[in-house]
């Protein structure tokens, strides 16, 4: 199975090196041509207005969504979630989400930088310890289509969710030192 890790913005060596530490092949995807190689795709976080106008620029919006919609496997994190989305407030008029899973996300929610936050996360599914999740000027998860798996909450709100091969989260599991998240997906999608 080779993962590709979208590489236009954002956070996507960590999610490499996440990734790499469970033994799976890893390719960055920047192209069309790269992204019709890869069994599954990791979106980071970052910028989803910068990221958004780059996978336009790229020409990969609607291969994107034509993979997603064929079954390729996805999970974006922070931004990916933005971009991921099937509607976003407080987005830029121009962010126009892939719409893949059926959520709703408000972006910069819990408020500005310096209001980014760590807390310890139950997972449904995760062995062992809570899971330390970062969350930086994170979006919130303000509504779910009934098709939608929770599979964390933090404040009541959800912060990891799946819906079929697509997999969202609001925090950044590839700062947290710990890789149980990318390999419940991997176990999942593979
Ligand atoms: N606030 C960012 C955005 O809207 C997301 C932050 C992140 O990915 N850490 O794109």
């Amino acid at each position: 199975m080779k993962v590709g890790v979208l590489a236009l913005q954002g956070a996507f060596r960590e999610h490499r090196e996440a990734l790499e530490s469970l033994g799976v092949a890893v390719a960055e995807v920047r192209t069309p041509d790269a992204l019709a190689r890869v069994d599954a795709l990791v979106m980071p976080g970052g910028e989803s207005t910068t990221m958004h106008h780059l996978l336009a620029s790229s020409g990969l919006v609607d291969p994107l969504q034509e993979a997603i919609g064929d079954g390729l496997a996805v999970f974006g994190t922070c931004a990916g979630l933005i971009l991921l989305a099937r509607a976003v407030l407080d987005g830029r008029a121009d962010q126009t989400p892939l719409g893949a899973i059926d959520l709703t996300a408000r972006r910069n929610a819990y408020g500005r930088q310096r209001d980014s936050f760590e807390a310890d996360l139950r997972i449904t599914g995760l062995e062992g310890p809570d899971f330390r999740g970062v969350f930086i000027r994170a979006p919130a998860i303000e509504r779910v289509g009934d098709a939608v798996v929770v599979l964390a909450e933090h404040n009541g709100r959800p912060v990891l969710a799946k819906e079929g091969r697509v997999w969202v989260s609001t925090f950044h599991p590839e700062l947290a030192g710990d890789v149980r998240v990318h390999e419940r997906f991997l176990q999942e999608v593979a």
